[in-house]
């Protein structure tokens, strides 16, 4: 990744300082194309992990509602690009800091969330969190991610999940994607305890969702109050 990461910082700072005319488009298909090849990288990496079953998970307090509003902060300029509405509702999370790997539930919902965006062209993509049930050490949440996008033939649902598959060679075309995402994301969350499922109509979007129960920690409850940012 080093190297990659060096292509991409360089491409940045051409991209900020001066350039002639002709070059700003072979210098954007450079940042686009270095970006997505580190995307590639990362997702073979996480890939061969898991192949080795050698993936850890951390356990470590994090607030869930703060990773829920970075997630959608960084989709709010994919979104608008495509003229698309973002809905959000997780005000079941509000102030919940939980035990966990933050950085893997960041990229798996990262991960629905893009191909959510990808898939659609128009309507809405949204963003789900509710609670299914609270102990006083525990929690149990619902997290779902629903598009309105091109969704996936019946015939072709339990295949998503397998590593390297993409529902046909004009998704690659048009779409792009190395088909590693779902089969890293399910991973992800059957270590965290869940199951990762789709239910979808071909043209009339997909919803991929997953159950996982958290253990609360109690004593870290936000005492600060905070102005929470409403979404519509
Ligand atoms: P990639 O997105 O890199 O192709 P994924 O493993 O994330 O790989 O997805 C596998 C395939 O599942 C995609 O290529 C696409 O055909 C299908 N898919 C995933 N998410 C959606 C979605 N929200 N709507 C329609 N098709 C989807």
């Amino acid at each position: 990744r080093t190297p990659l990461n060096a292509i991409i910082g360089s491409t940045n700072l051409l991209y900020q300082d001066h350039y002639l005319d002709s070059q700003k488009q072979m210098l954007e298909i450079l940042k686009h194309s270095s970006e997505h090849m580190l995307e590639l990288v990362n997702d073979i990496l996480d890939y061969s992990k898991l192949e080795a079953d050698k993936m850890e998970l951390a356990n470590e307090p994090y607030n869930l509602q703060e990773l829920l509003h970075k997630v959608v902060t960084n989709f709010r300029g994919p979104v608008a690009a495509k003229n698309l509405e973002l809905r959000t509702n997780f005000d079941a999370v509000n102030g919940l800091v939980v035990m966990g790997d933050e950085m893997r539930l960041h990229q798996v919902l990262n991960n629905l969330l893009s191909n959510a965006i990808k898939f659609t062209s128009e309507g809405y993509v949204q963003l789900e969190v509710k609670s299914l049930m609270k102990r006083s050490t525990n929690i149990t949440l619902c997290f779902s991610i629903e598009d309105t996008g091109i969704g996936i033939a019946p015939e072709k649902q339990h295949h998503i999940f397998d590593k390297f598959y993409q529902t046909d060679a004009e998704t690659t075309r048009k779409y792009g994607g190395s088909g590693l995402g779902l089969a890293i994301s399910q991973y992800i969350v059957q270590k965290m305890g869940g199951e990762l499922k789709v239910d979808s109509k071909p043209g009339n979007g997909s919803v991929f969702s997953f159950t996982l129960t958290m253990t609360v920690e109690a004593t870290r409850y936000s005492y600060i109050e905070e102005p929470v940012t409403k979404f519509e």
